[in-house]
């Protein structure tokens, strides 16, 4: 802190402004250092923390104490050595392929993937030489098939998006060998499976979305062995994808009531996908917690304690009952393009996250026209049940 004297001009006292004496007492809540860089006392200093001999920081794209809050708390609930916070899920995406891979290398990814990641990795094929194959993440085989001494990387979401399949993350790792497994667990969370104890080496999160659980901030996060997480986080700083220190402490706000929503939104889920299943507009609902879902033997072995929020349905009457069906709910469960809200929303794939695919790519993958994502929030379920129950009577 600056000692002030009436002697400094206006301007002198202005530019140096802002400060208290410095804290007697802790702070109940982790402050916000909302700071480009960090004074150093001298040379000595800058030596001492570049080297990592003493602890700091310099520079806030480098690091920053709400980045490391964040980071390390994900790391401890994923059972992992180190982490490292980057400016969205997209953005943390890009530094771990920055920092794992070069032209010239091979990748196996899962071909159902959130819609951008696909795209990302194609991007990287197109315009960097990385060679990329996609596979069934429901046959393991082919995982081990398309592995080359080149592969670098194998990528798989542990529930993906939006048929909410339960990946065989053992199966998986096994067939991949030695070759790290990055996995995407957005929709799972720590709270309902843990990739690392499975055998992933890696473990990826839109922050966007539970982590922070609000609706209120863009952050990514990547999870996984120091050394891995060192090299990623040189990457984020060089690549200039470093989260910023308020979506990490707001993130780190979020983070402490991970479980109790975790538990909430699995209950309802659950709730809402049996009801559903019993509507005569809706055709298939997809949700692990249901008996009669593709991966159901996967969800009662991995998702012990329950099949998180997220849950698909088709509208029998297709686009145009998705269309009347979100005009109907527009007031209490609306068309929102994202997930994991405090609210409940509702998502079409087909004109979103995966609108980048063609039509046929995406009947592929299972995601036809009349397919609508429900992103379940934190209301009472018999309100939601209701309300859904209104938006079908209308079709
Ligand atoms: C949202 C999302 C991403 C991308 O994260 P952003 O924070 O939006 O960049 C990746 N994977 C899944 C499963 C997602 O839902």
């Amino acid at each position: 802190m600056n000692e002030q004297t009436d002697s400094e001009a206006p301007a002198t006292q202005a530019a140096r402004g802002g400060w208290a004496a410095d804290f007697v007492t802790r702070p109940s809540a982790p402050p916000l250092y909302q700071t480009t860089a960090f004074d150093l006392e001298d040379l000595g200093q800058l030596d001492d923390v570049v080297s990592g001999k003493s602890q700091g920081y310099i520079y806030t794209r480098d690091g920053n104490p709400n980045r490391e809050a964040f980071a390390s708390d994900v790391a401890r609930l994923e059972g992992a050595e180190a982490g490292v916070a980057c400016s969205s899920g997209m953005g943390a995406l890009t530094a771990t392929l920055m920092a794992l891979l070069k032209s010239g290398d091979h990748l196996v990814a899962a071909r159902v993937l959130y819609g951008r990641t696909g795209q990302l990795l194609n991007h990287l094929q197109n315009s960097f030489g990385v060679r990329v194959t996609f596979v069934d993440a429901n046959q393991p085989d082919e995982f081990a098939a398309a592995v080359t001494p080149g592969t670098k990387l194998a990528i798989v979401e542990s529930v993906s998006n939006p048929l909410l399949e339960v990946a065989d993350l053992p199966a998986i790792a096994a067939a991949v060998g030695g070759v790290p497994l990055l996995v995407d667990s957005t929709f799972a969370t720590p709270c309902l499976l843990r990739p690392i104890d499975h055998g992933a080496t890696l473990v990826w999160h839109s922050a966007s979305k539970y982590l922070n659980g609000h609706g209120d901030v863009m952050l990514g996060v990547i999870v996984g062995p120091s050394a891995s997480i060192r090299r990623i986080k040189g990457l984020s700083s060089l690549y200039g994808v470093n989260s910023n220190p308020y979506e990490c402490w707001m993130a780190s706000r979020g983070l402490r009531t991970l479980p109790l929503r975790i538990e909430r939104v699995s209950a309802s889920a659950q709730i809402l996908a049996e009801f559903l299943a019993s509507q005569p507009q809706v055709g298939r609902v997809y949700y692990p917690g249901l008996p009669a879902h593709p991966t159901r033997r996967q969800a009662e072995r991995l998702l012990t304690r329950g099949c998180g929020g997220m849950l698909s349905f088709e509208l029998n009457g297709g686009r145009p009952a998705v269309d009347a069906f979100f005009r109907e709910l527009a007031e209490t469960i609306p068309f929102s393009p994202t997930l994991a809200d405090a609210r409940t929303t509702l998502s079409y794939p087909a004109g979103t996250s995966h609108k980048f695919m063609t039509a046929a790519e995406r009947a592929a993958c299972g995601i036809r026209d009349g397919l609508v994502r429900l992103s379940v929030g934190l209301e009472d379920a018999g309100d939601l049940q209701r309300e859904l129950s209104a938006g079908l009577a209308c079709l």
